[in-house]
């Protein structure tokens, strides 16, 4: 599904974002990206969305070289990718159907197909029941539910979130990461970075972790520091 070929990334100020990063996420994987602040993880999404190229490298998704990618492809790549982020990024002056709608009408899904649609990925995440409501009128975790709804709208092949669960509380980050673990289930790819350390400890995925623009780290059923997921951590024998 991804890519990355000595995928090197150097913004025009001159700052070494990603140096050497090389790895690959086949369909269906389930993914954590973790670092410290700087270290490079929004940097990949970027490259991934292709809001960013490689200096050096390349980046493929689904097959495709999207860091050689025409300027004109990038809105179809951007089809089969559903965004998360950490502040939601609903419209305010867009109720509930509006907003996840809305993003089915920037691809022309014709309105019946649309209408069905919106009521299904409402279903999945829970909040059919708010289809009327404002963003302001919802807690976090709902509005980040939204969002998600909206994510699945076009049934993007590869869901990419950059810390969402960075504004919730822990329980409701826990809801949240069983919904993105749902839906994953269900064939999506899902790529997380995150700086939550209980909930990767906890989930027992694959987890990349960067440091200073290069992958330190990428091991399969793991958590947030090594040590956390040690075979005998959870039940104290030996
Ligand atoms: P993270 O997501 O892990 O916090 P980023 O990928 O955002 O890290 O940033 C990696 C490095 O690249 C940081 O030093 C950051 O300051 C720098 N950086 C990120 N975006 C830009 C940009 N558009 N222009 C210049 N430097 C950037």
């Amino acid at each position: 599904m991804i890519r990355f070929d000595n995928v090197h990334k150097t913004y025009k100020t001159g700052t070494d974002a990603l140096r050497g990063v090389s790895f690959k996420v086949e369909d269906g994987e389930f993914l954590f990206i973790i670092g410290k602040s700087g270290s490079g993880k929004s940097t990949i999404i970027k490259l991934i969305t292709r809001e960013e190229k490689p200096t050096q490298g390349f980046v493929f998704v689904d097959r495709f070289p999207i860091s050689k990618m025409q300027r004109s492809l990038i809105p179809v790549l951007r089809r089969h990718i559903g965004m998360i982020f950490q502040d939601f990024r609903l419209i305010e002056s867009k109720n509930v159907f509006e907003n996840i709608a809305f993003a089915g009408e920037l691809v022309g899904m014709p309105r019946k197909k649309l209408i069905q649609t919106v009521d299904i990925v409402l279903s999945v995440v829970g909040l059919r029941n708010k289809a009327a409501a404002m963003p302001q009128e919802l807690s976090g975790g709902e509005q980040q539910r939204v969002a998600i709804a909206r994510a699945m709208v076009n049934d993007p092949k590869l869901i990419l979130a950059d810390e969402p669960t960075g504004n919730l509380d822990p329980q409701t980050s826990e809801s949240i990461m069983a919904l993105l673990e749902e839906i994953n289930r269900n064939g999506t790819t899902v790529v997380i970075c995150t700086h939550d350390s209980n909930l990767v400890d906890r989930m027992k995925k694959r987890v990349i972790e960067i440091e200073a623009g290069r992958i330190i780290r990428d091991d399969m059923d793991s958590g947030y520091t090594v040590c956390a997921v040690a075979p005998h951590a959870e039940g104290g024998k030996s």
